[in-house]
């Protein structure tokens, strides 16, 4: 009996991640340097690694509570009080999830339904649309591509009033893929504009402390907390993307509603990681301090190598992406020139179009790799353009 009609018909519409997809085709290139995943290139620092260890020899192997270890919310709720000033009671208003990843499921699945809006500022993390797409609703893209990746209260508003069936606007920064990120006036001021519509925004601050301005991470939640949900996690903070472990910060009336996919999803986070996360939260608050020294020397030598071959990139405040723009007399199609240049020289980037369509004739490179892998990354990509420009 063929059953496979039988699925969700919004499946149809979904793809596997281009990301991987992309990254599973140049693997097999033998010798391929990559510079693909937005995975950090750093161990999880040693002490979490034993707490995790300590924790399985103590017999934490039970389910904790389906919003997790309440020592855990309170050092989650405690780090982002320290470090962005912004409070959540740990009782209510903390929900640990399955990483950011379950966070963004948990939280658009409880919100959409068919033939709702969702509005994003574009190039934009891949992982949202697909969600939208299940619950039957549309993700908008707002092209922020004339504008160096920044949107604008102004773009904000204008999108906001052509569609009035958005329910949820998504902001992601520090941006992957662009790394662009939002000071405290420009955070207010889209803040501001929210305040006027009847929607939620979900913020995914996941490269908080991956920021590289003077001034600190300022999160929305400080302006409009009635109506954001902020989804965090220590994947890229502390180096722990196989732990699973994220965040939901949100007001209780929002929470309450959420815990609901949340149980049902995953009825927990993992209990193991859940007790790494708590050592990592108290004792590591300035790990990601290290990592950021390293990744801005990372940043600074690649645009130094690929702004005089001619990539325009607007230079990135915060996370570990270069999102740079393919010059005019290069091949257009990111996905041709990628496979081309993988081909002749063993590197891989990821093609900006895997963003969606405003990253067409763009190039993602993730510096989450070593330096000297950087350094030969950018030797090729020089030997590639000058031959092609011969
Ligand atoms: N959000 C953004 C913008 C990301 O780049 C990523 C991972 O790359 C995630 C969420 C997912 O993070 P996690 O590992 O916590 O699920």
């Amino acid at each position: 009996m063929d059953v496979s009609h039988l699925f969700n018909p919004n499946l149809d519409k979904i793809q596997i991640s281009a990301i991987r997809r992309f990254d599973q085709e140049v693997s097999k290139i033998p010798g391929i340097l990559k510079l693909t995943l937005g995975e950090p290139d750093f161990n999880t620092p040693q002490y979490v690694e034993d707490a995790a260890v300590a924790a399985v020899r103590a017999h934490e192997s039970h389910y904790t509570g389906m919003s997790g270890l309440l020592a855990l919310r309170q050092a989650a709720s405690q780090f982002v009080s320290d470090k962005y000033g912004v409070t959540f009671d740990p009782e209510s208003e903390v929900l640990v999830t399955v990483g950011a990843t379950e966070a963004i499921s948990a939280s658009l699945m409880s919100i959409l339904v068919a033939g709702d809006k969702v509005l994003t500022p574009a190039p934009l993390y891949p992982g949202y649309e697909p969600l939208i797409q299940l619950a039957g609703a549309e993700m908008v893209e707002i092209d922020t591509t004339k504008n160096g990746f920044v949107l604008t209260p102004e773009m904000l508003e204008s999108a906001l009033i052509a569609h009035p069936e958005t329910k949820v606007v998504i902001l992601n920064y520090p941006s992957n893929p662009t790394g662009v990120t939002y000071n405290r006036a420009e955070i207010k001021a889209l803040s501001d504009v929210i305040k006027k519509y009847p929607v939620f925004v979900i913020s995914d601050e996941i490269y908080s402390e991956l920021t590289y301005t003077d001034e600190k991470h300022v999160s929305i939640a400080e302006f409009a907390r009635e109506q954001t949900i902020v989804l965090n996690g220590l994947s890229k903070s502390h180096a722990m993307t196989g732990y699973r472990i994220g965040f939901i910060f949100a007001d209780t009336s929002l929470t309450s509603q959420i815990i609901k996919t949340h149980q049902y999803f995953v009825t927990a986070a993992t209990t193991v990681s859940q007790f790494a996360a708590i050592e990592a939260l108290t004792n590591g608050k300035d790990d990601a301090a290290i990592m950021t020294k390293e990744y801005i020397i990372r940043r600074d030598y690649i645009m130094s190598q690929m702004t005089p071959l001619g990539f325009e990139i607007a230079k990135p405040d915060g996370a570990f992406y270069i999102f740079a723009k393919i010059p005019a007399d290069l091949n257009q199609d990111d996905f041709a020139f990628l496979i081309d240049f993988a081909n002749r020289k063993q590197v891989a980037f990821i093609p900006g179009s895997s963003f969606g369509q405003y990253g067409k004739g763009y190039i993602r490179l993730s510096y989450a790799a070593s330096m000297p892998v950087i350094r030969e990354a950018m030797t090729r990509l020089t030997a590639f353009v000058n031959e092609k420009r011969a």
